[in-house]
Parts: structure tokens; C-alpha cells; sequence
């Protein structure tokens, strides 16, 4: 850190994406990303974009909010987009959340939700997961601030029904309630349906996961139209190109190829049913996962172990040191012959052990 920087950020701990080495041959299962290339359609999209990009972007991303709206059921109006979706929650953290409305979220969640806190100077207001993960409604009573939950969470994978989000609503009428719904497209239920009834809902998606667009950046919030128009203002305050030509040409031809992202998304369901057998047929016990990832445990293998035995085998997983998940690991589902590589490769480090 240098002299210059304001104390106010001196404690900061920014968040720790998953690694992106460059090792050759590298079996990649650690940050959540399609084994599979995006929508055939959108390359040529971006390179015809790719033309005009000395014109700055569109500020409201017309085209691109006009196909997706269609697309939900909803109007361009309720509806932002950003750049990725952790644009959205940035954006959420820093129009709903103050000194006096502490953002609550779980124990176990995504690790991004406490760096927003911190950097704003946000308190925070933890609740814990119950025993076995899942997160229980009647703890989110009388909430004083916006509350944020992945749903399906991670790295668990597990999700709630609408229902339950719908007590969370009912019971915190005055505060935003933000469900952040990346990885609702592998078997989560969507809250987009309970927008026009909750004006305190905040529904976040995001083009990274489903549709095979991580490297692309785009994601978008969906919510009643005075709530968008909050976001839309932290927006221009901040960038309001924030999403670029290519980006927008390539969410506008993504959303013209749905056939082809659905069989995907099937492709990697039926992939972790495969790999979650696998596994528990080898003692491990798996969450139900409604993601594109398992969270995953052995009673003899600790999860650091299992983490840096398989990077010997140029298969990368996710291990978390947080004392409470620090025996499990986050496997990103990927192809099928990966998940083959990746079960031979946990037989082989059990019977090696065993031996
Ligand atoms: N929410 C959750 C729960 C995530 O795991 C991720 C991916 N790291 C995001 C949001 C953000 O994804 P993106 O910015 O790629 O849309």
C-alpha cells in the first residue's frame, strides 16, 4: 500500500477471484464458468459491433433491455444492465445500504458481499446458515437493512423456493431484498415472477454462467421501475458507459440463440447428477446442488488436501480456508470427459491414501 492511500481503505481486504493460471492442459473446475463455447451467433455479432467502436455505448442499452424484457415478461424499464452482475450488486450495496441500514447476508455466501460492505463502510449483519446449509426464512425477520441472497447459494448450491423468499419480502416491507440469482438457470426458481407484487425486490442475473459469457462481462438487475431508477442513478454517477458495444451486441444475438443455451445448461445438469453419484459412491457427502458446482466433502480427505492433490493433476477446485466449509470444496461442473478425469483422479488419491 502506498502513503497515498485515503485511511479510510487501510483495512480493506478485496475480494480474491479464482485463480486463472496458465498452466498447459489444465482441467479449469475453480470459478464456476461453461465448458462450453458461447452461442454460435455471437462472434459474428461482435465483429460486425467491432466496426463502430470509436462511438461510445449506448448509456441505456435499448436494444439489449428491449429483447431481454421481452424475454422476462417484464418492461425495458424495470430492468439495468451492467457489467456483470457484480456491477449490479455494487450498485446495490451502494444505493440501499448506510450506517443505519447494516446489509445482512449469510455466513456462507459469496465472498463478494462483505468486500461492498467494507469498502462503503457498510456494517454488516451476519446470519448464519443453519447446520445442514440451508438458510431458514424466519431468520430474516425485522431486518433494518437490504438483505443479499445467492439463490442457489454459494458455494453450496443449495436454493430456496420463491416461497420462502416471498416470507423474506413479507416481513421486511421496508427494506430491499436483493436475490442474487446466478445460477438460478440450473435448476433454481426465479423471483423475476414477484416483481410486480414487491416493490422491495431486487432480483440480480448474470450472462457469465448459463449462457457462456463470463469473459464478456454483462449482467443485469431486475426490479419495479423507482428501484431501478436508484441503481440507474449510482450508474451515471459512476460509469455510464459501463457496458460496452460488443457487449451489448453480443446480449442482443445471446438472447436470439436460447435453444442452444438451454441444451447447455442441460448438458451440465446431467453432467452433475453424473459426477454427484460418482462422488458419493466414493463416501463423499454432496450437497444438493442446483448449480453448476457441487459442494462436495470426504470424511477421510481434508479439503486443502484434496485441493492440492488433484492441482498436482493439473485439475484446479476451489477450496475455502473459512473455518466452517474449510473440509469442502467447490467443484465447478464441467465437460463430461472432465468430470471422468476428475473422478479417476479422486480414486486414485483414496487408494493411495488407503494403501
Ligand atoms: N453472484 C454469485 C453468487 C457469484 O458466484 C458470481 C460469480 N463470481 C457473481 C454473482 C458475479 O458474476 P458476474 O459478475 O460474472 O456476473
Amino acid at each position: 500500500m502506498s502513503q497515498y492511500l485515503s485511511s479510510k481503505y487501510q483495512g480493506l481486504e478485496p475480494y480474491v477471484p479464482g485463480e486463472q493460471p496458465k498452466m498447459a492442459q489444465l482441467i479449469k473446475l475453480n470459478t464456476n464458468e461453461s465448458p462450453w463455447p458461447p452461442a454460435p451467433g455471437i462472434a459474428e455479432a461482435v465483429r460486425k459491433e467491432a466496426e463502430k467502436l470509436n462511438l461510445y455505448s449506448d448509456p441505456e442499452c435499448t436494444e439489449l433491455r428491449r429483447v431481454l424484457a421481452d424475454s422476462l415478461g417484464l418492461k425495458p424499464e424495470e430492468l439495468l444492465i451492467t457489467n456483470g452482475s457484480d456491477e449490479i450488486l455494487n450498485f446495490a450495496f451502494m444505493a440501499f445500504c448506510d450506517q443505519a441500514h447494516p446489509a445482512a447476508f449469510a455466513d456462507i455466501t459469496y465472498g463478494f458481499y462483505p468486500v461492498y460492505a467494507e469498502l462503503y463502510q457498510i456494517p454488516c449483519r451476519i446470519i448464519p446458515l443453519r447446520e445442514d446449509f440451508t438458510l431458514a426464512p424466519e431468520d430474516y425477520r425485522n431486518l433494518s437493512g437490504p438483505a443479499f441472497i445467492a439463490n442457489p447459494n454459494a458455494p453450496t448450491g443449495l436454493a430456496l423456493k420463491r416461497e420462502k423468499i416471498r416470507e423474506i419480502l413479507e416481513s421486511n416491507p421496508d427494506q430491499v431484498i436483493v436475490v442474487d440469482e446466478a445460477y438460478v438457470d440450473f435448476g433454481g426458481e426465479s423471483c423475476i415472477p414477484l416483481i410486480r407484487e414487491y416493490g422491495n425486490l431486487l432480483v440480480t442475473r448474470t450472462f457469465s454462467k448459463s449462457r457462456s459469457l463470463a469473459g464478456l462481462r454483462l449482467g443485469f438487475g431486475a426490479g419495479q421501475e423507482s428501484l431501478i431508477r436508484d441503481l440507474k442513478a449510482m450508474q451515471y454517477s459512476t460509469n455510464p458507459y459501463n457496458v460496452d458495444r460488443l457487449a451489448q451486441a453480443a446480449g442482443v444475438a445471446c438472447m436470439a440463440e436460447d435453444a442452444y443455451n438451454q441444451e447447455m445448461v442441460r448438458e451440465v445438469i446431467l453432467t452433475r447428477e453424473w459426477t454427484a453419484d460418482a462422488l458419493k459412491s466414493m463416501g463423499f457427502s454432496v450437497t444438493e446442488s442446483r448449480a453448476n458446482f457441487l459442494f462436495v466433502r470426504h470424511p477421510d480427505l481434508p479439503g486443502d488436501t484434496l485441493y492440492r492433490e488433484l492441482r498436482e493433476r493439473s485439475i484446479l477446485i476451489r477450496h475455502f480456508s473459512k473455518e466452517r466449509i474449510q473440509d469442502w470444496n467447490r467443484i465447478t461442473v464441467g465437460s463430461p470427459e472432465q468430470m471422468r478425469k476428475l473422478t479417476d483422479s479422486i480414486r486414485e488419491i483414496l487408494e493411495a491414501r488407503k494403501a
